[in-house]
């Protein structure tokens, strides 16, 4: 069979399946699965693919049927031009969440230290380290599976990062006052940066299958309205940041007053939301001077 023919194969198993984006999930089954990149299918069409690759791919497809993510079969989704290992303990990196990376880009991240609040895949966060000068970062995550991706993830990119469990600050406060003695500026940072379990809970029912039924619902699940790790990572942030630090969050595109609100309301200055290349609200960031 040759490249071509595969390819057709799967867009029309796929299409019959009514999965959304036959064409390009096909091109990318095509890619990860029998190694045939999106040049190659274009360049030379007519190349044999082994049976084994065949076979590989049908299986794929068959998976993909079912509306598994593409990226829990292939494993990998790619988020600021690197490549992420994923599963289902993890949100699979989305392209809104490069909106809040940029945005933390600009403020020059040169020797800074970096906490990234719900970090998931930890596709912020060494992104962040990967395109940045000399800064340190820690990553936090209640989840010991999501965490155990992360460390992954840091080790193939090569970048060095502390990851904690924790929920949200809880892990980080001093317990005793020796340890406020000890901790200086440890657990200061110039940069807390978050995008934070943000749906409401009765809109999780309404979401795409293959959100719905296969990514984390603890990494997607904000409560009642959504808002709650929004107001604890408000409130708690200024405890662990520099005077001067930033705090930066994603958010939904009809949170941006909301989210605003309340880091107002805390006290916080330069309060400002960001829209992202759809043109919807998509970040909050602020200072704590
Ligand atoms: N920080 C991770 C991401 O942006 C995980 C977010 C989450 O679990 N809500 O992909």
């Amino acid at each position: 069979m040759t490249a071509r023919e595969l390819y057709d194969e799967c867009v029309t198993e796929l299409k019959k399946a009514k999965i959304a984006d036959a064409q390009s999930d096909s091109r990318l089954l095509l890619e990860y699965i029998a190694d045939v990149t999106y040049n190659e299918l274009h360049l030379h069409p007519d190349t044999l693919i082994q049976e084994r690759e065949v076979r590989a791919c049908r299986d794929a497809v068959k998976r993909r049927q079912k509306h598994i993510p593409l990226q829990h079969i292939t494993g990998i989704q790619e988020f600021m031009g690197l490549e992420f290992a994923v599963n289902e303990h993890v949100l699979i990196p989305r392209q809104d969440t490069e909106t809040l990376v940029e945005e933390a880009m600009r403020i020059g991240l040169s020797g800074l230290r970096i906490l990234d609040m719900c970090t998931g895949s930890g596709c912020i966060l060494l992104s962040l380290l990967h395109y940045s000068h000399a800064c340190e970062g820690v990553g936090v995550d209640i989840s010991d599976e999501a965490l155990e991706v992360a460390v992954g993830n840091a080790k193939r990119l090569g970048i060095a990062a502390d990851f904690i469990n924790s929920d949200l600050f809880e892990g980080l406060k001093c317990k005793d006052s020796a340890d406020v003695e000890n901790s200086d500026n440890k657990l200061k940072f110039d940069l807390i940066i978050s995008n934070p379990p943000y749906i409401p809970t009765g809109v999780i029912p309404t979401l795409m299958e293959e959100v719905r039924e296969h990514e984390p619902h603890i990494a997607l699940d904000g409560s009642d309205d959504g808002l709650a790790y929004y107001k604890r990572i408000v409130n708690e942030s200024p405890d662990f940041l520099v005077t001067g630090g930033r705090l930066m969050v994603e958010i939904g595109h009809d949170q941006g007053q909301a989210v605003s609100r309340l880091m107002t309301d805390r006290g916080y200055s330069e309060v400002s939301v960001v829209k992202d290349l759809a043109g919807y609200d998509r970040v909050v960031r602020a200072e704590w001077s």
